[in-house]
């Protein structure tokens, strides 16, 4: 770190906190040595569905611990798929994550995505099939001791019950979009809350600023659309709108909205060290 510029890294040391990147480790290269170039250096992924994964290690091989995988069911999966694809997949992750079954023997850092989507599913019948695959997710990260990565829209009260429920859990709320009485419940868990570009967008400078420095860190959610554009059954994923590019300015607007005169740098470095106390591993850089 030069003594002249505090904000500026020597080195790609910033850290994405959740991004999706679906193009293949060939494609995906000259994307992650831009980011390099703006001193971002890695990526913590969100997982989708077994097919997912497989991508996710296709780029840990290629990228090395830059990039951190997290293997589960997405709730969109969930709700798209039928009972038995859901079961054949969960086992698939049980078997991963237990017997470190695949012809690599790399493990994602974390279990997820996973969680609740009550503008996904509306009725009664939904809500409940997510929340029989959450409660799946917490227990099988329970008895692992691995953090999860959550999702949650419009149904963080159910989500805190389920937290109160499993004890112990750790991990993430991604692309956190919410009020002080949410951040205050779960700043009582230790979970984490991500801010993205529609934190940014949908929070207050208050609630910004009201989110504690040891829960606190920043993520893309790149490419945005992109899954939404999979979800409603779209041969073609989207183009990307959004890269993990995007989190220097969401980091830029949050330390505005604390208003303590903290660079971009020192966000990210909050950042950092908090992905690496709650995820429990050594980032690069
Ligand atoms: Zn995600």
């Amino acid at each position: 770190m030069s003594p002249e510029n505090p904000s500026q890294p020597a080195g790609p040391r910033h850290v994405d906190a959740h991004a999706h990147i679906l193009e293949e480790p060939e494609f995906a290269a000259t994307m992650i040595h831009h980011c390099e170039s703006l001193g971002i250096g890695a990526f913590f992924l969100g997982g989708y569905d077994p097919g997912d994964w497989d991508r996710q290690l296709r780029l840990r091989e290629k990228f090395g611990n830059r990039i951190q995988m997290s293997f589960g069911l997405h709730p969109w999966f969930v709700h798209n798929a039928s009972g038995e694809e859901c079961r054949e997949a969960f086992q698939k992750l049980e078997s991963r994550l237990t017997t470190r079954a695949d012809h690599t023997g790399m493990m994602p850092s974390a279990i997820g995505e996973t969680g609740l989507d009550h503008a996904l599913a509306t009725d009664k019948q939904d809500r409940e099939r997510q929340l029989d695959w959450f409660r799946r997710h917490l227990r099988l990260a329970g008895k692992l001791g691995m953090p999860v990565v959550l999702h949650v829209v419009k149904a963080h009260g159910a989500c805190l019950r389920e937290l109160h429920a499993h004890p112990g859990t750790t991990g993430l709320v991604h692309a956190f979009r919410g009020e002080k009485n949410l951040i205050v419940e779960y700043a009582r868990l230790g979970m984490l809350l991500s801010i993205g570009p529609n934190g940014i967008a949908g929070m207050s400078r208050e609630n910004l600023a009201a989110i504690p420095d040891r829960i606190l860190v920043i993520e893309s959610d790149a490419p945005t659309g992109a899954i939404g554009a999979r979800e409603r059954g779209s041969s073609k994923v989207k183009p990307a709108h959004v890269t993990p590019a995007v989190i220097i300015e969401v980091a830029e607007k949050v330390a505005l909205a604390r208003g303590k005169g903290e660079t971009v740098g020192a966000i990210l470095d909050l950042s950092r060290e908090n992905l690496s106390r709650v995820f429990q591993i050594a980032i690069p850089g």
